[in-house]
């Protein structure tokens, strides 16, 4: 007779919020949780792992399998964050992967789900979460982890059994997260009784992690941080850049400007409601030629890197190839953000 197997389902939110550091340190915790499990004798019984992404479409990285096979799938962002379309694809695997039991055989056990995001599911997300809780023969327990300050928690509610609140993305508190990821994952796999849902006390929560309820849902401001993709007129590379709402001032000020892959546009970029760019206040570096500042195109719209301190009076947009000239006037526009 087959062993019971244990399914886990890591669903990793690689949206444009997550770039930079912080995706590369999710990158890192994949890499530690495979090395801890593929290094206990139980989870390396039991444990099959599967990990899907998702940004604009959701994508199977690792199908589910045994836990000997897997490597750490390398992780680029995308813009979007189609979490209903991750679910589905979790939902597809369970019916068609996880065994059931029949009179021969033990099925497998209840698989884990563990979604990890930072922001709100910008696809139709409902059907789906309703779905998955509706499966009758593979109920699953489901765990959201919410990353940093921008996560609409009243969501994460209706689709995880448990959510957890992780505050900040730094190094130190995703190295914490995915700790206790394997711990929970090692702490099920050995349980005498390991169909009920997880036992949070058997893996207690690290530091900068909080359980979340209907009574202690995070503040959440929607928009609080606005993306732009600009091109650097020098070394032609695109960029995110990302702006931050400051209720005091009520302005949106320049937080940071971070490299985006080659293939970034390559399932094309969506865009959000246009933002009045009198709101934006200040400008993060060209993280390619260290230009202060930004302008855009007066013929396709999109955006560039310019240096502010020194303007130059005639320029060629890196997009369309338009040659401009570049009005100090001050005139308002608007500026096309991205959907973040
Ligand atoms: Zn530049
Ligand atoms: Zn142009």
């Amino acid at each position: 007779m087959a062993t019971r197997r244990l399914p886990v389902y890591l669903l990793l939110d690689c949206s444009e919020s997550m770039a930079g550091k912080p995706l590369e340190n999710v990158e890192t915790g994949v890499q530690t949780l495979l090395a801890a499990l593929q290094r206990d004798p139980h989870a390396l019984e039991s444990v099959y792992l599967s990990i899907i992404t998702f940004d604009a479409k959701a994508r199977v990285a690792v199908p589910l399998e045994d836990l000997s096979q897997i490597r750490a799938p390398k992780l680029s962002i995308r813009p979007g964050t189609a979490m209903g379309a991750a679910l589905k694809l979790v939902q597809e695997s369970i019916s068609r992967d996880v065994r059931r039991a029949s009179p021969t055989q033990k099925g497998d056990f209840r698989p884990l789900i563990f979604i990890l995001t930072d922001g709100q599911p910008t696809d139709e997300w409902e059907a789906a979460a309703r779905d998955l809780k509706n499966m009758k023969h593979h109920p699953a327990n489901v765990y959201a982890i919410g990353c940093g300050e921008e996560v609409d928690f009243s969501t994460m509610l209706q689709i995880a059994d448990v959510s957890v609140h992780l505050k900040s993305m730094s190094t130190e508190s995703l190295a914490g997260l995915f700790l206790w990821l394997s711990a929970s994952v090692q702490s099920q796999s050995v349980a005498l009784v390991p169909d009920g849902p997880l036992s949070l006390e058997k893996s207690p929560l690290k530091k900068g992690m909080e359980l979340i309820g209907p009574s202690n849902v995070p503040q959440f401001q929607h928009d609080s941080v606005l993306y732009f993709h600009v091109r650097c007129r020098d070394a032609l590379g695109h960029y995110l850049m990302r702006y931050r709402f400051v209720p005091e001032t009520r302005f949106y000020e320049a937080l940071d400007a971070t490299p985006l892959p080659e293939d970034f546009f390559s399932d094309g970029a969506m865009k959000s409601p246009p933002v009045d760019a009198s709101k934006l206040y200040g400008a993060p570096k060209c993280p390619f030629c260290q230009s202060q500042g930004w302008g855009k195109c007066g013929f396709c719209g999109h955006l560039f890197c310019l240096d502010h301190d020194r303007p130059a009076r005639s320029l060629t947009c890196p997009h369309c190839q338009t040659s401009l000239t570049i009005d100090d006037d001050g005139a308002s526009f608007t500026v096309d953000g991205s959907q973040g």
